[in-house]
Order: structure tokens, then C-alpha cells, then sequence
């Protein structure tokens, strides 16, 4: 940290923060890039570069960066109350008004809300909810869930056991058992050859039920699912898979969670993923653009059949014991639900719808360059793939760090890109125009040709 003033933020930020999803060896070196401003899909550091962020920030500042009116209701919240909780039969308007506009706008018919501050808490909320329900139902062996290879459901000791990536489990001695992985849903990478889609949705169904059948589906509790899988690469589902997934949950009586933490409030080109691939979940978890991330809330919603099982459990057990100090926070609650406002005074979702074909169509366009392999998207989530070679799709050697050099080029562009692995997943803010989408798409051309050159 020697190259940094003493004193500096960057000096600073180095002797005292822990940064998640960063090499800490690396930031001693290259340090942190502070972000001090931001405004509608651009954001600027303290050195006074701009950046379009092709990634709303973590898939979540749906509209952009800065908001007067948003900071102006947190402001009347907290000076109103500014805190109180729902514990002991407590409660707050402003989580009230947000449960029923939740309710109302639900994809299927849900009963009741829990909040959280996370999507990891919503996740971890869900995880003890399958297992109270089957507790309730009397059938406390049903326990194992089943999560995707390769999808984020969030860090908590819960949500990251359904993660189904091994670099977050590794080192932390997880996941917990009871937690189990199917097949990762990725026709470019896991297609056969010769394979249609639905018939590689079908072997992916086969592969889940495969699985139920040697846990025993007595044991089986709970199936976890993004509509669109966002850190797993912004991988939509094959054509057909939703249906034969949901159709092995019902066989064998599966609770069917739904992980709308990045699909919800648009992000899909509906106001949930679940409506776009027909998802029918009995619980949803919902985080990110329910606040715009102005604040940090999340939302579990359960239906009916999981509400009743609850109640039993009072009438047997007393209170409901799972909850948190910030449950229904009434700041957050309120710009949750000022952001759902105005969601639908800007008609947000027809905005996402209008400007999918552009956005489709230039970062389709994409796979006319040398270095990409295929692009797929819906709404405004998508995910591009960067190969070595077009025809085996063969990714480059690991030592080229070609990703890396894209970001790079892309940064001097003055374009913030989310990678995973060889893909690059585009979230951009929602309120995104059709001339952004232009202005992303030949940043992204140029960091692709410059990334070229380097490698030729
Ligand atoms: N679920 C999904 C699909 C996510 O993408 C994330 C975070 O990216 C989470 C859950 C965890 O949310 P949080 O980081 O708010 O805990």
C-alpha cells in the first residue's frame, strides 16, 4: 500500500476494510476504486471518472443511481419514528402497506409477507419455513433441499449451503449437509450434441428426480429456483424446463421456492421472472429493485398452504420464534414502498419491454466478434459468452486472463461489466434508454476489439 498517500481514502480503505468477492492479497496492491456519485445509470468515482454500469451496481439499482424523492421519504420515515420492529404483535404502516402491495401484485395467489433486510435473510427466512411446514405436517424427515449447480442464493450459513458454487463452500467447511445440488441448466455449456432443447430439458428434469429418488423423496423438502439465474451467468431456462421441473416437485410433493431476488420488479420483462417461465412457487424471496437497493429490505412471500401450517405450529408451540431486529423496518419499508410507486407511475415494466428489443438486438449483434460465443437475454438481464473458438466453444487458457483484459478495456471505456467466469452478465438500471443501451453496446465493442489486439 506503499503507492498510496498516507491519509488517503485509498490508504485508509486498505488498513481497515474487508472487501467481499475481492483477492485481499490484490487489493493491498491495486487497492479500492472509491465511488462517490452517481446519476440515473452512470456512476463516478472520486477521481472524477464516469462509468455506465452495466451491472446496476449488484443487479439491484433498477433505477439508477441518486434519488431526491427517494431520499426524501426515507427522511420523513426517520424523523417520524425512524425505528421500531414487529415483534410482540408491533407493527408499522409502512410494512403494512408494503405487504399488500406485494400481495396484490404477487405472480399467484400468496398469503402473507415476511421482511428481512437481504436476499441471504429472505433465502435463510425460506430455508426454516420449508422445514417449520414439513415440521408441522408431521413429516419432519423432509428435510434435504435441492438447489441448481451454480447458482447464488446469498452468503448466509443457509443460503450459501444452496448456493451451488464450490468456491463459496470450499474453505468455509459448507455446505451444511441436508443441502443438495442438481444439474446446472445451460444449454450452450451442458447441451449435448444432436440435443433439442426440451429434450435437454427433460434430461435436466430426469437428473432432479433421479436425484429425489436416491435421497428417498420422504427426505426431500424443498426445491430452490431462479427464473433467470443471475450469478450463475444470467442463464435463462431452456425451452420447457420449468414445467417438467415443477411437474417432478409435485410428484413427490416439493416445496417449490422461488429466488426472485434478482428477476423481481421487472428485471425479466414482467414484474416477476415466475410470470415470463411460468414459475408456480409457494414461496417467493424478493430483494434488490424492492427498493431500488435504496435501502437494504427483502420480502419472503408464502402462500396459503405454508401460512396454515404456521398457524398449527402457534396453536402447538406459541410464538412464531424467527424473526429479525430490522423486520419491517419502517425506513426501508417506506422507500420500498415509494420505489413499487413509482414503478408504476413511470410504467416500468412497459419500459423493460420497450427497450428488450434494442437491447437484445445490439448485444445479440455481439456474436458476429471473434470472441463471442453466444448471447441470451430477456427483458433486461443477459447473459454474453466469451470463447477462444466459436466452433468447440473452448474458453481461453486461464493464464491469458481474458476477462480480466476486457474489464480493463472496458473501464477505460468507461463501462462497469459483471463477470462470471467467461460470461458477462448485463443487468443494467431499468430506467436504461434505447440510446444507453447504444452507448453500452460500443463500449463493450470497442473493449472486445481492444481485448483483440492484445491477443493477436
Ligand atoms: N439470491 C440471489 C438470486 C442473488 O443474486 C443474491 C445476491 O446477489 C442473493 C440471493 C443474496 O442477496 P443479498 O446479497 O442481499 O444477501
Amino acid at each position: 500500500m506503499t503507492h498510496f498517500a498516507a491519509n488517503s481514502p485509498h490508504a485508509r480503505d486498505i488498513a481497515t476494510l474487508v472487501h467481499p468477492g475481492t483477492n485481499l492479497r490484490k487489493h493491498l496492491d491495486v487497492g479500492p476504486t472509491i465511488m462517490s456519485r452517481g446519476d440515473g445509470i452512470y456512476v463516478s468515482d472520486d477521481s472524477g471518472r464516469t462509468f455506465l454500469d452495466g451491472g446496476a451496481g449488484l443487479w439491484c439499482a433498477s433505477l439508477g443511481f441518486g434519488n431526491e424523492r427517494l431520499a426524501r421519504v426515507a427522511y420523513e420515515a426517520m424523523k417520524n419514528i425512524g425505528y421500531y420492529h414487529l415483534y410482540r404483535h408491533a407493527s408499522n404502516e409502512a410494512s403494512i402497506d408494503l405487504a399488500e402491495k406485494l400481495l396484490s401484485i404477487a405472480p399467484v395467489p400468496m398469503s402473507k409477507v415476511l421482511l428481512q433486510s437481504s436476499g441471504s435473510e429472505a433465502n435463510d427466512t425460506a430455508v426454516k419455513l420449508v422445514w417449520y411446514y414439513w415440521n408441522a405436517m408431521g413429516k419432519p424427515e423432509k428435510r434435504k433441499l435441492i438447489a441448481r449447480s451454480q447458482a447464488y442464493h446469498g452468503s448466509g450459513i443457509a443460503s450459501v449451503s444452496l448456493t451451488g458454487k464450490p468456491e463459496f463452500h470450499a474453505a468455509f467447511g459448507l455446505p451444511l449437509p441436508g443441502f443438495l445440488h442438481t444439474e446446472f441448466p445451460h444449454y450452450y455449456r451442458q447441451g449435448r450434441d444432436g440435443e433439442t432443447e426440451e429434450e435437454f430439458s427433460t434430461r435436466m428434469a430426469d437428473a432432479l428426480e433421479q436425484l429425489i429418488l436416491a435421497e428417498g423423496p420422504e427426505t426431500v423438502g424443498g426445491f430452490w429456483a431462479e427464473p433467470v439465474m443471475g450469478a450463475g451467468g444470467a442463464v435463462l431456462p431452456p425451452a420447457g424446463y420449468f414445467e417438467k421441473i415443477q411437474a417432478v416437485l409435485k410428484k413427490y410433493d416439493i416445496l417449490f421456492v422461488a429466488d426472485e431476488v434478482i428477476c423481481g420488479f421487472g428485471r425479466t420483462g414482467n414484474m416477476w421472472g415466475s410470470q415470463t417461465f411460468g414459475l408456480k412457487p409457494d414461496m417467493i424471496a424478493s430483494a434488490k429493485a424492492l427498493s431500488a437497493a435504496m435501502q437494504p429490505i427483502s420480502a419472503v412471500l408464502i402462500n396459503e398452504r405454508v401460512y396454515q401450517a404456521m398457524l398449527t405450529q402457534s396453536d402447538r408451540l406459541g410464538a412464531f420464534v424467527h424473526g429479525y431486529t430490522y423486520a419491517g423496518h419502517p425506513v426501508a419499508a417506506a422507500v420500498a414502498l415509494e420505489t413499487l410507486k413509482i414503478y408504476d407511475e413511470i410504467g416500468l415494466v412497459d419500459h423493460v419491454r420497450a427497450i428488450e428489443p434494442t437491447f437484445l438486438k445490439l448485444l445479440g449483434d455481439m456474436v458476429d466478434h471473434p470472441l463471442v460465443g453466444q448471447f441470451r437475454g430477456c427483458g433486461l438481464i443477459g447473459g454474453l459468452e466469451i470463447v477462444a473458438d466459436k466452433e468447440t466453444r473452448a474458453i481461453h487458457d486461464k493464464a491469458l486472463d481474458v476477462p480480466a483484459k476486457i474489464d480493463a478495456h472496458a473501464r477505460e471505456r468507461g463501462l462497469i461489466l459483471r463477470f462470471v467466469g467467461n460470461r458477462i452478465a448485463f443487468s443494467p438500471p431499468l430506467i436504461i434508454t434505447e440510446e444507453q443501451v447504444g452507448e453500452m453496446a460500443s463500449r463493450l465493442k470497442g473493449a472486445l476489439d481492444a481485448t483483440l489486439d492484445d491477443l493477436t
